[in-house]
């Protein structure tokens, strides 16, 4: 073992102690198999899309009822891209419910229904990029390559001790690693540089005293560790404002609307408002969706997204039975649960003190499973 990071040493002795560290290490997870056990390709692809953006927790928490939802490429393909919306709330960005589910239906027209195994092939399916394509390849069919994601950029920048910017590691990683990539295990080795990154090499406070890397790692023996990799100053988000109505009826019903089938949030459910304007609107101008006594619930209501920071002020009224609305539908309670509902509308929901069905509910609670940008940047498939 070298003890000279100046020298590190050879990629296979690197490898060996990974491995040997992930065999005592590795976290039993539901999408995992056994060491020398096939793993399933269906599971892995969908696991994939799940942590893309959910941390590992969560995803462990919802992966089984997720897989008897959908056992298969044909059970998701023949289902209606709502039922797979519906499964997936509460775990955000929803883009990806729709992507794994077109995934699924050109699994089954281009491949008769079976995850193919070439990493160009899987390129290919919607929704999977580099880094997915290799993930299911190594994990699921050992095609020796070795997927990098955000963890393994987090290692390697400290290993070799790189210090260019993110997004040029980023282009450039995937060429660096192959002197890495494990030939006999590439199943393994994928999973075992991902949780090194998950469980050792963390974040801001790397463990390097319980590292099985330490002593060829450049960036420890250099002192900055912590500082790798570097990052460039997060983007602004451009702030959004709107005026959002909440009516409910004596029985319970609420009055709701589907948002387009393309853009963010496409095709959930939310309350009827004015457009997210750049200043906050003008009350007077817009027409509620309803004629009602129409009272302003107290405060402003802020949600985040990836790329933009939406200010919502909400009013709210209960109106008779029998009112038409100018746009949407009412949905009683037993409904509701079954619409795919985003975390803004259970958020607007929540603030207006309303209650929601038993299995929204159960979604509302997982609303703070969402990480945040910062926090997928950070601990995407940490155990926290
Ligand atoms: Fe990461 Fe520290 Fe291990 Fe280097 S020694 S790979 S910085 S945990």
């Amino acid at each position: 073992m070298s003890t000279n990071p100046a020298h590190p040493d050879p990629p296979e002795e690197i490898g060996r102690r990974l491995l040997q560290w992930y065999a005592g290490a590795r976290r039993t997870l539901p999408w995992r198999s056994e060491t020398g056990v096939p793993a399933d390709p269906w599971s892995v692809l969908v696991s994939e899309f799940l942590l893309q953006q959910t941390r590992v927790a969560v995803v462990a928490r919802r992966f089984t009822d997720f897989m008897r939802r959908f056992p298969d490429p044909a059970s998701m393909a023949g289902a209606p891209v709502e039922a797979v919306l519906h499964a997936w709330q509460g775990l955000g960005y929803y883009r990806r419910a729709r992507l794994l589910h077109a995934c699924a239906q050109a699994i089954c027209s281009r491949h008769d229904g079976s995850v193919p195994s070439d990493p160009g092939l899987l390129r290919r399916l919607p929704g999977i990029g580099p880094y997915t394509a290799a993930a299911v390849a190594a994990i699921a069919f050992r095609h020796p390559c070795l997927p990098v994601d955000g963890n393994v950029i987090r290692v390697f920048s400290r290993l070799l001790a790189l210090q260019d910017p993110l997004p040029v590691l980023r282009r450039q990683l995937p060429a660096r690693v192959l002197p890495f990539v494990d030939r006999v295990a590439p199943d393994e080795a994928a999973q075992a540089w991902m949780e090194l990154g998950s469980l050792v090499c963390l974040p801001s406070r790397p463990r390097c005293g319980d590292c099985c890397l330490r002593a060829s790692c450049r960036a420890r023996a250099l002192g900055i560790a912590a500082e790798l990799p570097r990052r460039p100053a997060p983007p602004d988000r451009p702030v959004r404002y709107a005026i959002v109505f909440l009516a409910h009826r004596s029985d319970g019903a609420l009055l709701l609307r589907r948002r387009p089938s393309t853009g963010i949030l496409a095709g959930m459910f939310e309350l009827p408002g004015s457009e997210w304007l750049d200043s906050p609107p003008d009350e007077r101008s817009l027409t509620p969706p309803v004629a009602a006594g129409w009272r302003p619930v107290a405060g402003e209501i802020r949600h985040l997204f990836t790329h933009l920071d939406l200010r919502l002020r909400l009013r709210r009224a209960e109106v008779p039975l029998a009112t038409v609305p100018r746009e949407g539908d009412w949905y009683p309670p037993h409904r509701i649960a079954r619409l795919p509902l985003p975390a803004l509308t259970r958020k607007l929901l929540r603030h207006a003190g309303m209650e929601l069905p038993a299995e929204a509910m159960d979604a509302r609670h997982r609303e703070g499973d969402v990480a945040s940008a910062r926090e997928r940047r950070q601990s995407r498939r940490s155990g926290a």
